[in-house]
């Protein structure tokens, strides 16, 4: 049964995660956006406040307790949400695996995640993890990735570009996707650990964005870059047939529903935003009022329907129920509500919504990319389809054993 109600433990996390947001991330958004880079001292500081390991899903954390681990994608939404609502730039910032987390979580074996995670993210230092999957022909159509490991003995050789991966320039854990074989399509398709540093591995060029300026986005270039064998994830088991591709999907159940959960803290704090402004610029008795009225309640509506639909899809993770359908819906939907969000508090505001002066424009721009990254809003809405209709094939007569 699905509970509504926030059990005590993850309220006082939302309420820890809030004031952090509200104390140290929102104050640091318009300057970190005007430079479209973040002080390395700031960095220092976020990483003693949140910690390397904040990121680190608590089931993989030596000490998380039973409870915790339950409630891992849970808490995840919480915590996405609140933080992004204090600013989604310098989210990307603060220290821990990112991307590379769910990656190595969900198809690394037992030694890898702690190789790879607490090794690299329980110490004092600041450390990054990145995810490059996307390349210039390769980012909805996963399966036509061109950058190849070969095996030589002991080690794989990695040739091939990745472009837009976040964190990327910085990252000292990447988890990189190759195909060992191009024959097998999307069966050759394997997910392999670079550490920074490796000979062969180099950064190219950083994008110049719309939003989200304050976090970078790499190009990354790999030139018979040599990693030892285990770095494949999953071990020897990757080898095996219909075992490669899977762990990208899988990564992206738990990613999908913690980037729809991002996208619903910009459109609340837009919307919260907007509310707050309204209540002293638009009087009861002014014309505006009734659109005023009208647009918030819309807001609020869109922005609650795409927060239930986020949680429940975490909350099947939680259980280990399959949600791809679920982890897409939450995607599909949560990115436009919250744009709808954005654009919807510019439009009450006026021009001052779109001046510099309010957080507003900058929320309107960081927004876009959330309909992009994970998956486009039309590719989820594919899986989405693909769920649908497979269901539907199930129940032909002539499938359903009558
Ligand atoms: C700021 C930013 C950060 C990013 N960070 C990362 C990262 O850390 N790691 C990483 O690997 N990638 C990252 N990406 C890349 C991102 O995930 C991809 O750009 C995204 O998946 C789209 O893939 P594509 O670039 O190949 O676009 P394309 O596939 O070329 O898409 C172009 C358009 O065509 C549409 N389209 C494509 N195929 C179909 C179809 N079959 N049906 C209907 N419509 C379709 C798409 O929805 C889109 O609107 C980032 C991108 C940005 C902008």
């Amino acid at each position: 049964m699905i509970d509504f109600e926030l059990h005590d433990t993850l309220k006082g996390i939302e309420a820890f995660v809030h004031q952090f947001a509200e104390q140290t991330l929102r104050p640091l958004a318009r300057e970190a956006d005007t430079n479209g880079k973040v002080d390395p001292k700031v960095i220092q500081m976020l990483g003693q406040i949140a910690g390397n390991r904040a990121t680190i899903v608590p089931e993989e954390r030596p000490d998380a307790g039973e409870e915790r681990a339950r409630l891992g994608n849970m808490l995840s939404m919480i915590g996405s949400e609140e933080l992004a609502w204090g600013d989604a730039a310098m989210i990307l910032n603060i220290p821990g695996p990112g991307l590379a987390g769910p990656s190595i979580n969900a198809a690394g074996t037992p030694e890898q995640k702690k190789k790879f995670l607490h090794d690299v993210f329980t110490g004092e230092e600041p450390r990054f993890g990145a995810l490059a999957v996307t390349e210039a022909q390769a980012g909805s159509d996963v399966s036509n990735v061109q950058t190849t490991a070969t095996r030589d003995g002991d080690e794989w050789i990695l040739n091939g570009t990745k472009v837009f991966c976040t964190n990327g320039a910085r990252a000292d854990v990447l988890v990189i996707n190759a195909t060992i074989d191009k024959s097998l399509g999307r069966e050759g398709q394997k997910l392999f650990v670079v550490l920074k540093d490796t000979p062969g591995f180099r950064v190219g060029k950083i994008e110049k964005k719309l939003g989200l300026t304050a976090s970078e986005t790499a190009e990354i270039v790999l030139e018979d870059c040599r990693i030892p064998f285990d770095h494949i994830l999953g071990g020897e088991d990757a080898l095996k047939p219909k075992s490669g591709f899977k762990g990208t999907m899988k990564a992206f159940d738990a990613s999908r529903p913690t980037v729809a959960a991002m996208a619903i803290g910009i459109g609340r704090a837009a919307y919260e935003y907007v509310r707050d402004w309204s209540a002293v610029e638009v009087p009861a008795h002014s014309r505006r009022r009734p659109f005023v009225e009208a647009k918030l309640a819309h807001m609020k509506r869109e922005l609650d329907a795409a927060r239930l639909v986020t949680r429940k899809a975490a909350w099947m993770a939680d259980r280990r129920i399959p949600n791809s359908k679920e982890a897409s819906m939450s995607k599909a939907y949560a990115p436009p509500a919250a744009l709808r969000a954005c654009i919807g508090a510019i439009e009450i505001m006026g021009p001052e919504g779109y001046s510099k002066e309010h957080l507003v424009e900058k929320w309107y721009r960081d927004i876009k990319v959330y309909d992009i990254f994970e998956g486009t809003g039309q590719i989820n809405r594919v899986v989405i389809s693909r769920n649908i209709l497979g269901r539907l094939d199930e129940l032909k007569p002539e499938n359903n054993g009558s």
